[in-house]
């Protein structure tokens, strides 16, 4: 039998994130990735308060708070109209929630996390190794690479994203295609014909589109993301969503949305598809974490922020197994632990990431204009629809509502419907 206790299939934020996390309670663990080193798209990322939060308590945050920016605000626009429909304000969000809510490079958070796992003597990193058949022979589990080599662990965790191989230890289905097609990336901030202010996030929601803006690496650079639903896609063509329906998609809208698109890179595309919800992520000794086991809708921001949470949870769960050879009822006990904190929760948010799509991609008049209307009439420091997202609230935090900017701060009303983030 190998040393391993661990072994993690995927050297992306999830499985990097669980190594070093692991590492820390004790576990020995093993990542295989399969690309030829640990690398991330050219693309920014957003972490909500319950991710930050956790990241500060292994030593993350303040590692890639220095690269972050911490915007002010969540703004959210009308992309035909130009119009600001409301906003939520990130400042008195980090007081609510005892955390910030940050803004980075995919990139510096990748490299904090592989620099920490490195660090720690009971992780081995190791890349050109792509799994590509799993045996789980009851007190162990055998993984095999495209290289040849055979590794011995005591529990396999794919965290191999969208495709994940090891996923078809548990379940045999498919990811599902949205028909929606992502452009994004961030560029140097002075190359981008920029309208919107440098402290905020801003989503602007247009008929089965949006695209997102804000500034990554301590604003030197600045991230944008276009989205819409591809007709070529809903035509059957096998080339769908290309540059030029990009442009002719966004040709109609407002000014400001218009000169954003021409700084895309179009060089590559993602096309967007989640998977459904899973009762469980286990077999035997085989579990999954991050996009192999909740791969979402990107509309809560929450993806990887999730994997994240995921390695927290299987770290905590696995770390009374002690030093040894670890007995089957003490793994089962110990992965059951991980399911009830993380399963139903991942769940929730991949389904709740579909109906914010749809909320902000409707395109016919009438739904478009309540949405509108609801979301101009909220009150700004309305967090009803985030707490259970982005919390706990932090004692107090409702005694003494801030007074929010002059025009923006109106009360309440019973019928209010609120964002929730980009
Ligand atoms: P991945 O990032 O996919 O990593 C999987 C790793 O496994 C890769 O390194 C891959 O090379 C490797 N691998 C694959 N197969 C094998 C194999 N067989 N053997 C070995 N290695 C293998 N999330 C947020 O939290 N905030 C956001 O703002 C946000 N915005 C997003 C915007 C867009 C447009 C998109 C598409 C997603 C966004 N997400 C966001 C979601 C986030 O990107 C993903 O949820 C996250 O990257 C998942 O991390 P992961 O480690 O689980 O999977």
């Amino acid at each position: 039998m190998s040393t391993d206790q661990v072994i993690i299939a995927g050297g992306g934020i999830g499985g990097l994130g669980a190594a070093l996390m692991l590492a820390r309670k004790g576990v020995r663990v093993t990542v295989l990735e399969r690309a030829p080193e640990f690398a991330e798209v050219g693309a920014g990322l957003q972490l909500a308060p319950n991710i930050t939060r956790m990241l500060d308590e292994v030593g993350v945050l303040e590692k890639i708070l220095p690269l972050s920016v911490q915007p002010k605000r969540l703004v959210f626009m009308n992309a035909v109209t130009g119009e600001k429909l409301t906003h939520l304000d990130l400042l008195d969000a980090r007081e609510r929630y005892g955390a910030p809510y940050i803004v980075l490079h995919r990139s510096d958070l990748l490299d904090a996390l592989r620099d920490a796992a490195e660090a720690e003597p009971n992780v081995v990193l190791r890349t050109n190794h792509e799994v590509t058949e799993v045996e789980d022979a009851g007190e162990h589990v055998v993984v095999r690479c495209a290289n040849g080599s055979e590794l011995t662990g005591q529990l396999l965790v794919g965290a191999d994203g969208l495709h994940s191989v090891v996923r078809r230890e548990i379940v045999e289905d498919e990811p599902v295609p949205s028909g929606y097609v992502a452009y994004r990336g961030a560029v140097p901030v002075e190359d981008v014909d920029r309208r919107m202010d440098m402290d905020d996030v801003v989503v602007w929601m247009g008929p089965g589109l949006h695209l997102v803006q804000y500034p990554v690496r301590a604003g030197k650079l600045y991230n944008q993301v276009a989205v819409f639903r591809s007709q070529e896609f809903l035509e059957g063509k096998e080339d769908w969503g290309t540059p030029e329906e990009l442009d002719r998609t966004y040709s109609g809208m407002c000014e400001a949305v218009r000169v954003a698109i021409p700084s895309l890179g179009r060089i590559k595309r993602w096309p967007m598809a989640d998977r459904e919800p899973l009762d469980t992520w286990t077999k035997g000794r085989v579990t999954l974490l991050g996009d192999a086991a909740h791969a979402m809708l990107q509309y809560l921001a929450q993806g990887a922020g999730q994997s994240l949470l995921d390695g927290s949870a299987i770290s905590t769960a696995l770390s009374g197994l002690g030093e040894g050879e670890w007995v089957s009822d003490d793994v089962d006990r110990a992965l059951a632990a991980y399911e009830s904190e993380r399963v139903a929760a991942a769940g929730h948010v991949q389904s709740t990431a579909r109906v914010w799509g749809d909320i902000w991609h409707v395109d016919s008049h009438v739904p478009m204009i309540l949405r509108d209307e609801a979301f101009r009439r909220r009150d700004v420091y309305d967090y009803h629809l985030v707490d259970w997202l982005y919390g706990p609230v932090r004692d107090g935090a409702d005694d003494a509502p801030p007074a929010g900017p002059a025009g923006d701060h109106v009360p309440a009303e019973p019928t209010s419907a609120a964002p929730a983030h980009a």
